[in-house]
């Protein structure tokens, strides 16, 4: 189907940013260093000093990031992984793949772990707690982090979807031990193609995931231990570092679509809310909302495509369905009601303002 507004638009409109990626990519086929090569180092440079950590190890994808994130922590059978059900599902296969069990903590109406249920699933085999900042929202990271140094665990930021979002000027990435990003097409900072990037200030740990990118080898020959092959393209590299240059304005965009859906939707349906102190990029604006799939159809109806992330709790897929027992009522009932309306950067004023009247024409309310 063809949408009057489309969820997301990932076409390049802008000629001056579309000739100055071309020519990134064109600087890379004359160099030929088509992996791993100069702007890769150029990237991870960048990433570090934005985010303010030490280190950022660029990889394949945000998956690739979760994964080798995990395995720098030695995370592996018998250990147990605290996370959220709702994520994409990379997020709990990472920690399977790793050979560790996923312990799910039920969620908050801020659609990330509930910080206060993280206690009382701590056990003698709990050695890590990896968070979500689900939606570009980060999750509350004071909180989170006393309750890791308290009891002696690791926290890793699955920050795939909130590069750029802060809290109090601390950005998503930089809480961690180690912590995961996604560059892939969807997300506020992406690549034109799959990418990733993981990032630490610790200097083992980066030693570690430099082994662990390149097939678990120092050297580039001798392996260590067995891992995959997550190096990065050169050209994705170089593509984002001309990405990079529009980034806050794109946040700036959405920021704006995001507070204009606020202004106007807050008495139809639950809006996502920014909390003092803290930043979001809004990945996915995402409401809260009564006869989600009535409405979801009613918007098909009117030529607006929206996207339910993620209609499947990840311990529900089909790969986790023999897991233990689990007590997660407030994302059973959250998985039906949530709905990300379109809020990309291309979006145009009437747009936003067709969107915006559509769900409320849906509730009964009037036009704005
Ligand atoms: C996008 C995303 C991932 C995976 O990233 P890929 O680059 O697609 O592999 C993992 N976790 C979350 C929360 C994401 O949004």
């Amino acid at each position: 189907m063809n949408y009057q507004i489309p969820f997301l638009d990932l076409s390049v409109k802008d000629p001056i940013i579309k000739k100055e990626l071309l020519e990134s990519v064109s600087n890379v086929l004359t160099h030929g260093r088509l992996v791993l090569g100069p702007e890769v180092e150029m990237f991870e440079k960048l990433i570090s000093e934005y985010c303010g950590v030490k280190y950022t190890v660029g990889v394949n994808s945000g998956t690739d990031a979760l994964y080798l994130a995990l395995r720098s922590l030695d995370i592996g059978p018998g250990d147990e992984v605290i996370t959220t059900p709702l994520s994409w599902i990379a997020t709990v296969n990472s920690i399977v793949l790793c050979g560790a069990k996923p312990v799910f903590v039920d969620i908050t109406n801020d659609l990330t772990i509930n910080n206060n249920l993280i206690k009382e699933v701590i056990s003698s085999k709990t050695k890590a707690i990896l968070p979500v900042h689900f939606t570009g929202r980060l999750c509350d990271m004071d909180q989170l982090s006393e309750i890791a140094n308290q009891n002696g665990l690791y926290l890793i930021e699955d920050a795939a979807p909130a590069f750029g979002a802060s809290y109090r000027g601390a950005k998503a990435g930089s809480f961690g031990h180690v912590s995961a990003f996604s560059m892939n097409p969807m997300k506020v900072f992406n690549g034109y193609g799959e990418a990733g990037a993981v990032v630490t200030n610790d200097t083992n740990i980066y030693e570690r995931l430099m082994s662990l990118r390149y097939a678990g080898t120092i050297n580039k020959e001798d392996c260590q231990e067995p891992s995959l092959n997550g190096r990065i393209d050169t050209v994705q590299a170089a593509m984002m570092l001309v990405g990079f240059k529009y980034l806050q304005n794109k946040i700036v965009k959405r920021r704006e679509i995001a507070s204009y859906y606020n202004n106007t939707l807050g008495d139809s349906v639950i809006c996502p809310k920014e909390h003092d102190g803290y930043f979001n990029v809004y990945y996915t604006y995402t409401i809260i909302a009564d006869r989600r799939d009535d409405l979801q159809e009613h918007l098909i109806s009117k030529g607006i495509e929206t996207k339910i992330q993620h209609p499947i709790l990840m311990p529900y897929h089909a790969a986790y369905k023999n897991s233990n027992k689990i007590n997660i009522p407030v994302a059973e009932n959250l998985v039906n009601r949530i709905l990300c309306i379109p809020s990309h950067e291309n979006l145009t004023k009437q747009d936003i303002r067709h969107v915006a009247n559509t769900i409320r024409g849906f509730y009964g309310k009037q036009k704005i």
